[in-house]
């Protein structure tokens, strides 16, 4: 076809349809609709067809997993593992046109991409360790002639659900995990980042993972997610998102006794002391705000500075914030993309209006940044207090609010004002101030003299109130979300011997 009559019959003609994973086929939804994803710096760039699926899928889909699951709980663990290290090394030699894509669908700047697929291919290899690692302990019994031990076993058919902001990293970290644990899977991914899941799917495929493990459903939360949750068939829940939809699920999941594990919302503090190294602190608070357009569950939306050098920092916050350029995240230039839709550009917008209704004092920002896309500028309000919506809703966008303070204990209380507890980060060089918020801040992860973004996947990531409900993933933990404990005891002694009754001094 000539490019005359592409163009007449129209791009959508070039734009490639992706199928659901069920079964180890890739399959059109049973209820023949389809949904687009869209590029949020160009909008009226479509990158792909995807299936609008429902609750028929979803039952396919697990139908699938629950029949695979004999086979691969007895999957030798370093088996599994070698699956999954394969997928880690496909991953690698495919990273850039995976950031490139990422780039697209999800708007990150290229450097983040490659950061987010690179948090994939290092939780493969990790993860594929666990295929030959110690999965239970043997413990001394009280009584003679007797063993002890637990091991760990899978939960069955696992659900995970995932965000758009790390649209690969995520995935990676409840996915590999569960595998490695003996489970099956249906994975429903974001409706803004369905293609780049889908490449990740494809990868495990390719990697040689048996049909029907894992299971891939793309739809929306109310028509996939929610049949998903309610499933008896599903054993665990592994969710990623918003508070608002973690507790609906939590309620959904408690009623059928479901394990699991949620991920949610964030209110971030970075505490600047007056010893402080400034500039250091202003690059930490400019990264954690900005980095990934703010649409990082840890982002800094709030900088909790004392009064002495607060001026002083919000001015260079400021003048390196106007050097921000905002645009296509493919360009080399680019600084900050878009936010990922047009309901994000309007909250966060909403959000400078609240701001201002509020009396914060608008330092920078405040506005669009061009109609191309979902743009918006770094947006920084000051005189921020803690009672102020901005200083206790999560807004997920480039906006963040500077709150002054009388020194360290004033800083810790203002910071453990919200009902969040993801991140924290204190900036000082006075050692015994350092362990102090060490130990006091409510958070699940805390930097000091650095900023509140860039986990690292050997350690456990979490939150504490209602940023979750205390399970951790990644880290030396990450299996403990996706299995249980069995408890073994081999009496070989002969005789009925009663623990806690009978003495062990004898024979
Ligand atoms: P979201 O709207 O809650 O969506 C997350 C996922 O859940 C999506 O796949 C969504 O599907 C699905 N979903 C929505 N409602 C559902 C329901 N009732 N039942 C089952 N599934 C449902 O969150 P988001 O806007 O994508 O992500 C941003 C939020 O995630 C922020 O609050 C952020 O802080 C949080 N987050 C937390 C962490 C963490 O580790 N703590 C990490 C990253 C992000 P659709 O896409 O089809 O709507
Ligand atoms: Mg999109």
């Amino acid at each position: 076809m000539s490019q005359a009559i592409k163009e007449a019959v129209g791009a959508k003609t070039e734009v490639k349809t992706y199928r659901n994973y069920i079964g180890g086929k890739w399959v059109p939804s049973r209820t023949g609709r389809t949904f687009e994803s869209t590029n949020p710096a160009h909008k009226a760039e479509v990158l792909g067809v995807l299936q609008q699926s429902d609750m028929r899928d979803v039952d396919a889909a697990i139908e699938a997993a629950s029949k695979a699951f004999a086979g691969w709980r007895r999957t030798p663990a370093p088996a599994r593992g070698e699956i999954v290290l394969k997928a880690g090394i496909i991953l690698e030699a495919r990273k850039e046109e995976l950031a490139r894509l990422m780039t697209q669908e999800m708007g990150k700047v290229l450097k983040e991409a490659r950061g987010d697929v690179q948090e994939a291919i290092d939780m493969a290899k990790y993860a594929a360790g666990f295929g030959r690692l110690p999965h239970g302990e043997t413990v001394p019994s009280e009584l003679r002639h007797k063993w002890a031990m637990t091991v760990r076993v899978p939960l069955g058919v696992v659900a995970c659900i995932t965000p758009w902001n790390f649209p690969m990293a995520i995935p990676s970290w409840k996915i590999l995990p569960a595998l490695m644990g003996g489970n099956t899977i249906v994975f429903k991914p974001a409706s803004d980042t369905p293609i780049i899941a889908t490449k990740l799917v494809e990868i495990l495929e390719e990697a040689g993972l048996p049909s029907g493990v894992l299971n891939l459903v793309t739809g929306s939360g109310s028509e996939v997610g929610d049949p998903l949750v309610q499933d008896p068939r599903v054993a665990g829940i592994s969710f990623t998102g918003s508070t608002a939809a973690g507790r609906q699920i939590a309620e959904l999941a408690g009623r059928n006794l479901k394990r699991l594990g949620l991920e949610l919302g964030g209110k971030n503090a970075i505490v600047v002391l007056d010893d402080a190294d400034l500039p250091l602190a202003v690059d930490g608070a400019l990264w954690a705000a900005f980095g990934t357009t703010g649409q990082r569950c840890t982002a800094a939306s709030r900088l909790i500075v004392d009064k002495k050098v607060e001026k002083d920092f919000t001015d260079l916050l400021q003048e390196r914030a106007a050097k921000m350029r905002v645009g296509d995240g493919l360009q080399p230039d680019t600084d900050m993309g878009p936010v990922i839709n047009e309901a994000a550009l309007k909250k966060v917008h909403e959000y400078t209006e609240i701001g201002k209704k509020e009396h914060a004092r608008l330092v920078h920002g405040g506005d669009f940044a061009g109609d191309q896309g979902w743009f918006y500028r770094p947006t920084i309000f000051a005189d921020g207090r803690k009672d102020m919506r901005m200083a206790q809703e999560e807004i997920f966008g480039p906006s963040t609010l500077v709150m002054p303070v009388n020194g360290l204990d004033e800083a810790l209380e203002v910071a453990n004002s919200t009902q969040y507890g993801l991140s924290m980060s204190i900036y000082t060089n006075d050692l015994r101030k350092a362990f102090h918020a060490m130990d006091e801040m409510q958070s699940g992860l805390v930097y000091v003299n650095a900023p509140t973004i860039g986990a690292e996947i050997q350690l456990p990531f979490g939150g504490v109130k209602n940023t979750g409900n205390g399970h951790r993933e990644a880290g030396t933990v990450a299996l403990d979300e996706f299995t249980e404990w069995k408890t073994i005891y081999v009496d070989y002694s002969g005789r009925l011997q009663r623990a806690q009754i009978d003495t062990a001094l004898g024979e």
